[in-house]
C-alpha cells in the first residue's frame, strides 16, 4: 500500500503560514510516496479569508513538482466547501484549473459555519449533527465536481457539548446514504487524521464508517492530515494504512486530473 497524504494546506490558505517546500520535504523524510497540495476554497466563509490564487498557486506547486519529480510524486488539488447557496460558483471554479484532486467537504451551512458561525446556537447536539448529515446526504446528492467527500464527523470537532462525539448508530441509517450515494456517483472518502485528536483512536471518520464503506461496495480511499503546518504532515498516515490493511484494502487511491490514477 502506498502512504499518502492527500489533504494538506499552505500559505495559500488563509488559515496557513505553511511553506510548501517545507510539506515536500516533511513528506519526504517520513517516506511517503505522494502528497497531494489541497488549498481552500470556500464561497461563504465568516472570516473571508478563504479565496484561493489560483494562478500564484499553481505556478509555485507546479515549479516545485517538477524540482522535487525524481523524489516525490506531487499532485495539486483543491478542497472546496460544498455549499448549496453557491453551487454555480463552485462548480465553475473546479472546472476553471486543472486540479488533480478535489476534496469535497462542508464547512458552512447556509451562512452559518462551526467555529466562527451560529451553526450550534439553539441547537441540541442530536438536532445539530442531524442537520450536519442531513446536509452532507444533499451536498454529496447534489455536486458532482469532487473526488472524495472531506472529514466527513468534522462536526465532533466543534460545539458546546461535554462529549461532542458522534454516535454513529443513531444516525446510521444518514450515514448509510451519504456511502451509498457517494458509492453510485464514484465517490470516495478519506481518513482524516486531525481527527486523531479528538477521537484519540482514529480519524475522520471512524474505522467503522471506513468499514461500512467497504461493506456497502465503496472502493476509494484515500487519506489526509489535514495538516496546516509541517510538523504534521505526514501524521497517522502509516497507522490508517494499517488500520486500512485490516479492513482488507490493497491500496489507497491517487488521482491526476480529477480521474482515479490506475
Ligand atoms: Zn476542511
Ligand atoms: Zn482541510
Amino acid at each position: 500500500m502506498r502512504a499518502i497524504d492527500y489533504h494538506m494546506h499552505t500559505k495559500f490558505s488563509g488559515d496557513s503560514e505553511a511553506d510548501p517546500r517545507a510539506h515536500i520535504e516533511q513528506a519526504i523524510a517520513l517516506g511517503l510516496d505522494e502528497i497531494c497540495f489541497t488549498d481552500h476554497r470556500d464561497f461563504d466563509y465568516p472570516i473571508d479569508t478563504f479565496a484561493l490564487d489560483t494562478p500564484a498557486y499553481f505556478q509555485e506547486l507546479t515549479a516545485l513538482q517538477k524540482e522535487y519529480a525524481d523524489r516525490i510524486k506531487i499532485k495539486i488539488g483543491v478542497e472546496i466547501g460544498l455549499d448549496l447557496d453557491h453551487k454555480e460558483e463552485i462548480e465553475a471554479f473546479i472546472n476553471a484549473s486543472p486540479y488533480d484532486f478535489v476534496i469535497g467537504s462542508i464547512h458552512v451551512i447556509h451562512h452559518t459555519e462551526f467555529y466562527y458561525g451560529d451553526f450550534f446556537h439553539g441547537k441540541s447536539k442530536d438536532q445539530a449533527h442531524e442537520a450536519f448529515f442531513k446536509e452532507t446526504l444533499k451536498c454529496v446528492q447534489a455536486f458532482d465536481c469532487f473526488n472524495v467527500l472531506g472529514h466527513m464527523d468534522y462536526i465532533m470537532r466543534y460545539g458546546p457539548y461535554v462529549d461532542k462525539r458522534v454516535d454513529h448508530g443513531k444516525w446510521q441509517s444518514l450515514i448509510d446514504e451519504i456511502l451509498k450515494t457517494l458509492i453510485k456517483k464514484g465517490k470516495g472518502i478519506e481518513v482524516n487524521t486531525s481527527g486523531y485528536k479528538v477521537n484519540g483512536c482514529c480519524g475522520f471518520p471512524n474505522f467503522d464508517v471506513i468499514k461500512r464503506y467497504l461493506q456497502l461496495g465503496g472502493t476509494i480511499l484515500t487519506i489526509g492530515t489535514d495538516a496546516h503546518t509541517s510538523d504534521r504532515v505526514g501524521e497517522h498516515v502509516y497507522d490508517v494504512m494499517g488500520h486500512y490493511a485490516h479492513l482488507g484494502v490493497s491500496d489507497v487511491s491517487t488521482f491526476t486530473k480529477r480521474v482515479k490514477d490506475s
